[in-house]
């Protein structure tokens, strides 16, 4: 028996490449009714630097609830942005970074939305990255690498 072969289609293969091999990753809401996180969240794939423009999948399955994390902010208001990493989730993150502007405690974050016109409505923060296991050194690696690929830094 001969069996007929496909020729191979160059498109195919370049298609396949660009295509992420997990479909669902990507940072989502919990949409727990209780998470007072979501509503500063946003369903996403992939994430953008207001600084240098480059383009970022997120290839990990993420939530408000996950540990362990590489984190970003964006000012909706001015595309601003900060990164940082957290051994907690964005959820629990979120409530001490919204505990630092309603008191002005001086942080970058709490600074640039105490500026004119911030508010904390304008926080949209999502995970971007997270390691398999407790490791600070690796945490702060992974932190410094993300500030340095996006390129900045809240101010
Ligand atoms: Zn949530
Ligand atoms: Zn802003």
């Amino acid at each position: 028996m001969t069996a007929f072969r496909r020729p191979t289609n160059i498109r195919d293969t370049l298609v396949r490449s660009t295509t992420p091999s997990n479909n669902s990753s990507g940072f989502k809401p919990c949409n727990t009714p209780q998470c007072k996180t979501c509503p500063y969240t946003s369903s996403t794939s992939s994430f953008r630097s207001s600084t240098n423009g480059r383009v970022f999948n997120i290839t990990l399955n993420l939530s408000c609830h996950s540990h362990n994390i590489i984190y970003l902010i964006t000012c909706t208001k001015c595309n601003k942005q900060y990164i940082g990493k957290t051994k907690n989730s964005p959820r629990t993150r979120f409530t001490s970074h919204r505990f630092d502007i309603n008191n002005d405690r001086g942080t970058s974050v709490a600074k640039h939305f105490n500026l004119d016109d911030n508010t904390s409505q304008h926080v949209n923060i999502i995970a971007i990255d997270q390691l398999p296991g407790l490791d600070s050194i690796s945490l702060l690696n992974k932190e410094t690498h993300w500030i340095h690929t996006l390129g900045n830094h809240m101010a």
